[in-house]
């Protein structure tokens, strides 16, 4: 499994201390989970990826496969994600491989899902979504 540097690590935790405390120890937990597994851990590094995301960000990706190029990434202007409010009930996954590249793959999304939801009934995953399908996305709603 991969190892981060301590600057990546502070970035983790900057990212988490953004998230509602339900959210950020479901993380942990499935984090936990997935690193003490000896089959799941030679798959990557589970990575927060962004968790909180202002209102312009928010306008900026929402350009994305409409006035800019590349596929449609969101369907929520800014103000409107869950991502956009502070402490987030959002946060986005991905996994860091052992060559250093990061990887969205919809398999190792699919089983951190499985650890998400074991840890707190109240995580919901994108990948879940019945029409757009967001996996690298989890969320607990209160
Ligand atoms: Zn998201």
């Amino acid at each position: 499994m991969p190892v981060l540097t301590p600057a990546q690590q502070q970035r983790q935790a900057v990212r988490l201390a953004q998230a509602v405390p339900g959210l950020a120890a479901a993380y942990l937990h499935a984090l936990g989970r997935w690193a003490g597994d000896p089959v799941l851990r030679l798959l990557g590094l589970p990575i927060v990826t962004e968790c909180y995301r202002s209102p312009e960000r928010q306008d900026e990706l929402y350009t994305h496969g409409r006035t800019a190029p590349g596929p449609v990434v969101t369907y929520k202007r800014g103000g409107e994600s869950n991502h956009n409010r502070l402490p987030t009930p959002a946060l986005d996954v991905a996994f860091l491989l052992a060559d250093g590249s990061v990887s969205w793959s919809g398999l190792l999304l699919s089983k951190f899902a499985r650890l998400m939801k074991a840890a707190d009934a109240r995580v919901h995953w994108g990948g879940d979504w019945p029409e757009f399908k967001d996996r690298p996305h989890f969320e607990v709603l209160s």
